[in-house]
C-alpha cells in the first residue's frame, strides 16, 4: 500500500475533505437541528491548530479540496486564521465553505482576501414567513444581503444549496431557480436526508425527489447534462442560454457511492467515513495524545481509510439508521 495516499478497499482515492469547524448554529433549521439543541462542550472541540493539524495530514496524504462548514462556520471565532493558513496552502485546488449566509455581508470579503474560492450558501425559500418557519429564525433579509455581498467580493463561484420539501417549499423550486439565473448563480436541489435523532415530521409526505424537481424545472427549461464531475452525491445540468448550473443531490433516489472521494471529520475531530455509517475514528485523543505529530496522525489516517463503507443504506422511512445531527457531521 502506498502510505502516502489515501486510498479505500475499493479503490476509491480520497481527494476531498469537509472539515466541520463547530457544531453550533444561529439558525435551527426543523431537518438539521432540534430548538433546544445541546452543543458539545468547548473542550471536546477542536481547537484552531488541531483543526489545522488535521488539514495538513490530509493536504500531506494528497487531499486536494477542502471544504469548511459546521455547524455554521462562520460562528467560530477567530476562524479567518485558520482559513488564512489554508489559503496560503498551494497543493490545495480548492477551498470552499458552506454558510447558511447570516454573516456574509459582514464577512464575504475578508473570506475572499483569506483564499476562499467558492461558497455554498443554503436558502431554502425566499419568503420570508417561511423561512423563518424553516430556519426558526427571522433572518431572510441578513441572508439576501449576505448573499449579495458575496457576488461583490468576487467568488469564483457561489452555489445556492436548497433542501426542497413537498407541501413546505416546492412551490418554489423555480422561483429559486430563477434567484439563481438572475444573478448567475448555481444551484443545487437536495432531498432531505434521515440524519438527527428527533424526527420532527412524516418524511414520507415531506419527500420529493430531484427527479420530480428536474421534470418540474424542464417543463420551463431546458437543461443538458453537465460534464462537471465532483466525486460526490451532486450530478450537474446546464441551464441552457445561461451561466447556472443546477445540481441534485440525491442520497435517496440514486446511489452515489461507487465514486465517493470523500471524507468529513466533525469539530469533535471525529473522521467519519461516511454519512451513511456510524463508524468514526476518534483524532481528537490522538491529537491531544501526540501534539504535533503528524506522522503518527497521517498513519492513523491512512489505517482508518481500511474500513471505508462500500456504500450507505439510506431508506426513506421514519426509522433513523443514522442518529447523528447534520449539523455535528458537516453536511
Ligand atoms: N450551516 C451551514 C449551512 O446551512 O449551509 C453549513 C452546515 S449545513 C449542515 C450544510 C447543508 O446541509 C445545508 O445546505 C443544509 O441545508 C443541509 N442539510 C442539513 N440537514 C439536512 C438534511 N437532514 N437533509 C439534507 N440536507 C440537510
Ligand atoms: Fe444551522 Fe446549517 Fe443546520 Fe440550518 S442547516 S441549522 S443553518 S447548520
Amino acid at each position: 500500500m502506498n502510505t502516502n495516499q489515501l486510498v479505500d478497499p475499493f479503490g476509491r482515492r480520497i481527494t476531498y475533505l469537509r472539515l466541520s469547524v463547530t457544531d453550533r448554529c444561529d439558525f435551527r433549521c426543523t431537518y438539521c437541528m432540534s430548538e433546544d439543541m445541546q452543543f458539545a462542550p468547548r473542550q471536546q472541540i477542536l481547537t484552531l491548530e488541531e483543526l489545522y493539524a488535521v488539514a495538513d495530514a490530509f493536504i500531506g496524504l494528497g487531499v486536494r479540496r477542502i471544504r469548511v462548514t459546521g455547524g455554521e462556520p462562520l460562528v467560530r471565532k477567530n476562524l479567518l486564521q485558520l482559513l488564512r493558513r489554508l489559503g496560503g496552502r498551494e497543493e490545495l485546488e480548492d477551498l470552499a465553505i458552506t454558510t447558511n449566509g447570516s454573516q456574509l455581508a459582514t464577512l464575504a470579503q475578508s473570506l475572499r482576501e483569506a483564499g476562499v474560492r467558492r461558497l455554498n450558501i443554503s436558502l431554502d425559500s425566499l419568503r420570508a414567513e417561511r423561512f423563518a418557519a424553516l430556519t426558526r429564525r427571522d433572518r431572510l433579509a441578513q441572508v439576501l444581503d449576505g448573499i449579495e455581498a458575496a457576488r461583490r467580493a468576487g467568488f469564483a463561484r457561489i452555489k445556492i444549496n436548497t433542501v426542497i420539501q413537498r407541501g413546505r417549499n416546492d412551490d418554489e423550486i423555480l422561483d429559486l431557480l430563477e434567484f439563481a439565473i438572475e444573478r448567475d448563480l448555481d444551484i443545487s436541489f437536495i432531498e432531505e436526508m434521515p440524519l438527527g435523532s428527533i424526527v420532527t415530521h412524516a418524511r414520507q409526505q415531506t419527500f420529493c425527489s430531484s427527479d420530480e424537481v428536474r421534470e418540474r424545472i424542464e417543463q420551463r427549461y431546458a437543461l443538458v447534462r453537465s460534464s462537471r464531475v465532483t466525486g460526490g452525491p451532486s450530478r450537474y445540468w446546464q441551464v441552457v442560454g445561461y451561466r447556472t448550473q443546477v445540481g441534485f443531490i440525491s442520497p435517496h433516489s440514486h446511489n452515489f457511492c461507487g465514486d465517493c472521494n470523500r471524507v468529513r471529520v466533525t469539530a469533535e475531530g471525529r473522521l467519519v467515513l461516511c454519512l451513511g455509517h456510524d463508524d468514526a475514528l476518534d483524532l481528537k485523543g490522538l491529537l491531544r495524545a501526540h501534539p504535533g505529530d503528524g506522522e503518527r496522525l497521517r498513519q492513523a489516517l491512512v489505517e482508518a481509510l481500511r474500513l471505508k463503507p462500500e456504500r450507505h443504506h439510506f431508506a426513506r422511512d421514519e426509522q433513523v439508521q443514522v442518529v447523528r445531527f447534520m449539523s455535528m457531521t458537516g453536511g
